[in-house]
């Protein structure tokens, strides 16, 4: 009798082994249903056995197998193990998790049609390439290193400041695997926002078949999109994150662009980073990974100096005549900030207008205020589900919870006191807008954060209509820093840079900087040249001198001391352990017990748990334990044993999970 072991989606680490009835033919990687309790399960064949521990007149039977998506690759299982054992996730979990939801149901999918190619393209004509540019000197450069790499492993690092042409070194080497018959998979941080980079792709590769694989699809759209690539058939995913675990059975290179950013980690489920996912399957397929960015994690520039990866370098800007944009600071200690604007930012802002140029103004913070106060008692509206302020909105008036969404009606007086006039303290993009339309009152003003976001399919064609020159003063957050292009953009004002030079977050400077670098790369695109300028109390912060030089690797020199000094990561390998329950106590005391479950190696040190930041979250009280080791190894296998005996031990009425090289720690 045949028999196989099967991973199924269940919170345990093993395989189940089934029989295969003579009737029916299975193999590694075949999506099968099998009983199991009293219902069917989709699972993954994952192993084979010559025999099992269960006695044979209980084995089981696999009910079906389905033949609606190719078969899993053994580079895919391997795939799904490398994660599931670096990130600590039960391993049917991880692989089918990873599926588009259609594909992980009992159900079979309907016949395919004739018309359902999956990747738009119609694949007749041979994929051509049509170059928007010819390439500078450093691209050339690039495209040469990293084409002669094609067919083996190699990992790079492609630095190039804002606007050097990186996008157009991708698309030439996407060229290349696909001359070779490779398929080619791009990562990019968010695609909602950037319709412009897939006309992009679609127009470089008219004749591809060019699939785009992102969490915003819908079940139909991404089920058919992982098919063209799990297929074959794709020459080119384009996609977020998840699109790192498509299947890909002619892969033959990999991009991730701003792999910096993090939206790259997953902050559930499996807590994979897609960045460091996609170098391991660069291993696997045997190709070449490029990460590209402005402004490396200091991770990766890290494996650099330590020649794990090479670094290529864009200097300048690939446009003629554009150049990256003068930075300088705003003193405002010598400048007292009216409204939240220093008189010279107002000013610079008034001559753009003048020149009919438009300027952006960067906050960080959505929302009309951050607090609303009584000035007369002391008391703050707060979140009665999370340990954090109420942000005051007045688009749709509310007061809102950033933290978990919660919201109530603004109140018309102090619940406390009975004071009626209560204060609205700090300043979020709306209350900016509202100040910059006093000021200029004929300027054309326009907001985007995640609030004016909210009907995303407005958003492209408000990002065309800037394009286009109808508005003169954008107000934004982080939304407006990335990848877009804005021609007519010379001037950017940063309002409040300080609260991040002042988190206690070691991480908080690295986002500064690449967060200023970017939203500064979207001045001065074109022939005008772009300036920027920063408020802060603190003008004489080396990261503000390193952002005026565009001198990323100062920057990150005196970064990784300071990291090195204070033993933290890429100096030390990291996880947290974390616990959430209705009361802290609680938390508090499966994390001491979790520390004392297994024998703490010399190597590895367990600190003592601490409550989060933000403490109360969604009705939650929150704690985290943090694990450090010099030595990755060390960690692993430490993490190993220690999440196997958390995953039997731990009470069913608490969340816990673990996260493996984290970077939020609110
Ligand atoms: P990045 O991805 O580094 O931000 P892009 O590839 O988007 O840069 O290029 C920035 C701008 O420069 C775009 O407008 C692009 O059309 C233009 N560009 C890119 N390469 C060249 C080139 N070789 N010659 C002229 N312009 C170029
Ligand atoms: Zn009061
Ligand atoms: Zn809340």
């Amino acid at each position: 009798m045949n028999l196989l072991r099967v991973a199924l989606d269940v919170p345990l680490a093993l395989l189940f082994d089934y029989a295969l009835p003579e009737t029916l033919q299975a193999t590694l990687g075949d999506r099968v249903v099998v009983p199991f309790g009293t219902r069917q399960r989709l699972g993954i064949v994952a192993g084979a056995a010559s025999e099992s521990e269960i006695p044979a007149h209980k084995l089981r039977p696999i009910a079906s197998v389905r033949d609606d998506a190719p078969r899993l690759s053994p580079e895919w299982l391997e795939l799904m193990r490398f994660l599931a054992g670096y990130y600590q996730r039960p391993l049917g979990e991880t692989m089918i998790a990873s599926l588009p939801p259609r594909l992980r149901s009992v159900k079979p999918l309907p016949r395919r049609s004739p018309r359902d190619a999956g990747a738009a393209g119609d694949g007749s004509s041979p994929a051509r390439f049509v170059p928007s540019h010819v390439p500078t000197a450093a691209q050339a450069r690039a495209i040469e290193r990293i084409g002669a790499t094609l067919g083996a492993f190699h990992a790079f690092l492609l630095h190039g400041v804002t606007g050097s042409g990186k996008t157009e070194v991708y698309l030439h080497l996407i060229a290349r695997a696909i001359d070779r018959a490779r398929q080619a998979l791009a990562l990019v941080p968010e695609i909602g926002l950037t319709p412009q980079l897939e006309a992009r792709f679609r127009h470089a590769f008219p004749g591809a078949r060019l699939a785009v694989l992102h969490s915003g699809l819908n079940d139909a759209a991404r089920t058919s999109a992982w098919l063209a690539a799990a297929r074959g058939e794709a020459d080119i995913v384009l996609g977020t994150r998840l699109a790192v675990l498509a299947p890909l059975p002619r892969l033959g290179l990999l991009v991730v662009d701003e792999e910096h950013d993090s939206s790259y980690k997953q902050q559930e489920g499996l807590r994979y980073s897609a960045r460091d996912a996609a170098v391991y399957r660069a291993k696997l397929a045997g190709c070449p990974v490029v990460l590209g960015t402005a402004t490396p994690s200091l991770e990766t520039w890290h494996n650099c100096l330590a020649g794990r990866y090479e670094r290529l370098e864009l200097p300048e800007r690939a446009s003629p005549g554009s150049r990256l944009p003068d930075v300088r600071v705003v003193d405002l200690r010598r400048e007292p900030a009216e409204q939240g604007f220093a008189p010279s930012l107002v000013a610079a802002i008034g001559k753009r207008l003048a020149l009919g140029e438009q300027s952006l103004v960067f906050i960080n913070r959505r929302g009309y205020a951050p607090v609303l106060a009584c000035h007369a008692c002391g008391w703050a509206a707060g979140c009665e589900r999370c340990t954090a302020h109420l942000v005051l909105h007045k688009a749709d008036p509310r007061l809102r919870c950033h933290h978990c969404g919660a919201a109530a009606p603004i109140p018309r007086a102090c619940p406390t006191c009975g004071n009626a006039d209560l204060s609205a303290m700090g300043r979020g993009t709306q209350r900016v807008e509202e100040a910059l339309a006093a000021r200029f009152p004929k300027a054309r003003l326009v907001r985007i954060d995640r609030d004016s976001a909210r009907r995303r399919a407005e958003l492209p064609r408000t990002l065309e209509a800037i394009r286009r020159g109808e508005a003169d003063i954008l107000v934004g957050t982080q939304l407006l820093a990335k990848g877009h292009d804005f021609p007519g953009l010379t001037l950017v004002g940063v309002l409040n840079a300080d609260a991040a030079l002042l988190s206690t977050d070691y991480r908080a400077p690295e986002r500064l900087f690449a967060v200023l670098e970017q939203v500064a790369g979207r001045a001065g695109r074109r022939d005008r040249p772009g300036e920027v300028m920063v408020q802060t109390r603190y003008p004489g912060h080396p990261l503000f001198a390193a952002l005026a030089g565009h001198d990323y690797a100062g920057f990150a020199a005196s970064q990784l001391a300071e990291r090195r000094a204070a033993g933290f990561p890429p100096f030390v390998h990291e996880a947290a352990l974390r616990a959430e329950a209705k009361k802290l106590d609680s938390a508090m005391r499966f994390l001491r017990e979790a520390a004392r479950l297994v024998a703490v190696p010399a190597e590895v040190r367990v600190y003592d748990p601490v409550p989060h930041i933000v403490t109360r979250r969604a009705g939650l009280e929150r704690a985290q334990l943090l694990v450090q080791s010099p030595s990755r190894a060390a960690l692993q296998d430490f993490l190993a044993a220690w999440s196997a005996r958390l995953f039997q031990t731990a009470p069913r009425t608490l969340h816990w999970h673990l996260d493996v090289d984290p970077i939020e720690f609110d």
